[in-house]
């Protein structure tokens, strides 16, 4: 029998990824989106298949999907800082009143449900590399709070319904992850260098750039998603490349990849950037036999292409889309 599977935030940047994947396992997949960071153009090319339909819906409302239901991978949010300035409500709303409703789901349909949690649970972590036993350095009311704090209400209210309701549940801890797609404006370091590099214009280091974080190139991302969904694993598993750079050494990585005669400047460093991060993925490989397989260097290359590609109108509409 054909597997259906619902995907939250399918018009982003991972969602779109996760529904070629899914799409290609045979499975019958359903994207939803409201629309409000992610966008059609990201799967456009899916709309003429047979086993894609798509609900232009907020999850943070009512969530009704007709027949039965096998999977479901949560991963509507916005995930930038920017966003998280310009929706902090919505942001807070998506994990929390979404994830309440897409539970509530998975219960009716007695789904397996993965929620997309993230790194940013353990904030400017004093623990290196981030295990998943840290808990975490996060401050509720900083600019971040909005995000970090709906995540982690999130991985309780998952941990909540497998303990009460015996509800099939996986949580995956997402580190910084890149590839095609992602949003060009969403103020997120690698598409801003690259906008920039491809704009002529400087590139914009925060600080003094000595902060570190560590790249996963999102094909690696999405494989270790898949095998989380099909382990037996309740707890959460990190996920994402240990290799770690500071963000000086990546614009510098940037300019020589784009051959950019520009130079990085520095920016005031945002309140509550953490200072360092990289996963531990010692879980990953025991549990799910998994390792990123992809260099940064191939990564950047493939993502470079695609921003190559983008419509000059694209390059240079910087301004951030109108929230509603
Ligand atoms: N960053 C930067 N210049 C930019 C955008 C971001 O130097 O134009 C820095 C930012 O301060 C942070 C790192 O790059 O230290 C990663 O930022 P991003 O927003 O991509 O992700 P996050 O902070 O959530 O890991």
């Amino acid at each position: 029998m054909q597997k259906r599977i619902l995907i939250t935030g399918a018009a982003g940047f991972l969602g779109s990824h996760l529904c070629d994947r899914f799409v290609k396992e045979g499975m019958h997949v359903i994207g939803m989106d409201n629309l409000i960071t992610g966008d059609l153009k990201n799967i456009e090319h899916l709309f003429k298949l047979k086993n894609f339909e798509f609900y232009h819906h907020d999850v943070t409302k009512f969530v009704f999907v007709p027949g039965d239901l096998h999977y479901i991978l949560h991963f509507a949010s916005p995930a930038s800082p920017i966003d998280y300035l310009k929706i902090p409500i919505q942001t807070l709303k998506v994990s929390s009143l979404g994830t309440h409703n897409v539970l509530g789901l998975a219960r009716v349909k007695k789904a397996r449900v993965l929620v997309a949690s993230t790194s940013e649970v353990y904030g400017d972590p004093v623990v290196h590399p981030q295990t998943e036993e840290y808990w975490g350095n996060v401050n509720p009311v900083g600019p971040r709070g909005c995000y970090d704090e709906a995540k982690r209400f999130m991985e309780a209210l998952t941990m909540a319904y497998n303990n009460a309701h015996g509800l099939e549940t996986r949580i995956i801890r997402i580190f910084n992850t890149y590839g095609p797609r992602m949003r060009l404006n969403d103020g997120r370091v690698l598409p801003a260098f690259i906008g920039q590099a491809l704009r002529g214009e400087d590139l914009t280091m925060f600080g003094d750039g000595s902060q570190t974080r560590s790249f996963c190139y999102v094909d690696d991302l999405v494989e270790g998603i898949y095998r989380l969904l099909m382990s037996d694993y309740i707890y959460p598993v990190n996920i994402g490349n240990p290799d770690e750079i500071t963000i000086k050494e990546f614009g510098e990585e940037i300019l020589k990849l784009t051959g950019a005669n520009q130079k990085l400047i520095s920016k005031p460093l945002p309140k509550d950037d953490p200072k360092q991060r990289r996963p531990d993925i010692s879980k990953a490989r025991e549990i799910l036999g998994w390792e990123p397989k992809v260099k940064r260097a191939e990564g950047l290359k493939i993502t470079y292409e695609y921003f190559k590609s983008l419509t000059q109108d694209e390059l240079f509409k910087t301004e951030h889309r109108q929230f509603s």
